[in-house]
């Protein structure tokens, strides 16, 4: 097929094969000019390859530039990093990207909540170094620079932009910590100025949480370090249902992996009955994100069809449907 693009499968462990199985019948569905490269990572293939993120994987999605993804277990306890933190870390995938959406007829609080959080991912207390410095005394380093804010605040701006949103909040609690968040916003304050479309506000992240549960429409795209970012990404999807309805992307210069925010669900992996929405939902970002515009629209239009209908339902969402169940209404709707 001409112009035909590759995208790199990551299936994952748990039900990674099972959500993946059903999001790839339905892009199939569509037609579309794309081939799929499969490639492991997880703990499951840790046996195979001593590694739970070989270096094939790594260098395929090089290559392809985009990856979808399932989720991978963690080691607990164990000295191998998280192949999700591996692959941000060796893709420089700076910039963490979670657009928190209601989801028709799925019951919250608040109808409407239409979020976006952005979150920095490369730095602040993740960057992991930590030392004892006397016994009972422990000290943990978060690191900020000017780089990898401006980088992330760039970002930001761009997306709203890109996206039509009106207003971005800088959060922060730099009324605390004075260098290291002071720096986050000047960063944030100095290209916003570049933004001035785009109406830009700072936000202390315990006010934030307080804001968030009271009246999330007060808030539009919000821009964050790490830690602020990992907290504020799962209230967010609480708003709307929980992890397993929200999708989510990490982004860097040159690649992109597109992923399910939930887990590995051992409780109900191998089951065939786990909701493949979340990861669904990704691969309509990560059309959106190849340009495949037409496309991406159409499966969101199937998604809220069969939402909309309130008939069927995985089990997480109260309902009896299976994944096969809800991805054949899925295709029916496309
Ligand atoms: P989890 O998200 O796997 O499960 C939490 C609960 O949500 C479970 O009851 C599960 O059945 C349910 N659930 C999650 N996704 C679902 C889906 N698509 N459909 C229906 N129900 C769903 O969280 P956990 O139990 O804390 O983590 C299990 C493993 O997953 C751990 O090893 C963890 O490290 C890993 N994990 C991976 C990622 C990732 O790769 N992005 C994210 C989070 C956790």
């Amino acid at each position: 097929m001409a112009n035909t693009r590759t995208v790199t499968i990551i299936n994952g462990d748990g039900i990674g094969p099972e959500v993946m199985g059903a999001t790839i019948r339905v892009l199939e569905a569509l037609k579309l000019p794309l081939e799929f490269d499969h490639r492991d990572a997880g703990t499951e293939v840790i046996a195979k390859y001593g590694t739970n993120l070989p270096h094939e994987t790594v260098e395929a999605v090089l290559r392809s530039g985009v990856a979808l993804k399932g989720p991978t277990g963690t080691v607990v306890g164990g000295g191998m990093p998280s192949a999700n933190v591996g692959l941000r870390k060796r893709l420089d995938l700076y910039a963490s990207l979670r657009p928190v959406k209601s989801v028709p007829s799925v019951k919250t609080r608040y109808e409407d909540v239409d979020l976006i959080v952005v979150r920095e991912n490369t730095e602040g207390l993740y960057v992991g170094i930590e030392h004892i410095i006397v016994p009972g005394v422990v000290e943990s380093l978060k690191i900020i620079t000017e780089k990898a804010s401006t980088r992330i605040a760039r970002f930001a701006f761009e997306h709203a932009r890109k996206m039509g949103r009106k207003k971005v909040s800088a959060v922060h609690k730099a009324n605390i910590m004075k260098l290291s968040d002071g720096l986050f916003l000047d960063c944030c304050r100095k290209v916003g100025r570049e933004f001035p479309e785009i109406q830009y506000e700072e936000v202390i992240i315990d006010n934030l949480c307080m804001q968030l549960v009271k009246d999330p429409s007060r808030f539009d795209v919000m821009v964050m370090e790490n830690l602020y970012g990992d907290i504020i990404s799962d209230l967010c999807a609480g708003l709307v249902g929980g992890l397993g309805v929200v999708p989510g992307a990490n982004i860097g210069e040159r690649t992109a992996v597109f992923e399910a925010v939930h887990g590995t669900a051992p409780d109900i992996a191998g089951k065939g009955i786990a909701n493949p929405t979340a990861l669904l939902m990704s691969s309509v970002m990560m059309l959106d994100w190849m340009g495949l515009t037409e496309e991406s629209k159409r499966v969101q239009g199937a998604l809220q069809a069969v939402y909309g209908n309130g008939k069927l339902r995985t089990g997480d969402l109260g309902g009896s449907a299976t994944t096969r169940e809800f991805t054949d209404a899925i295709i029916a709707a496309l």
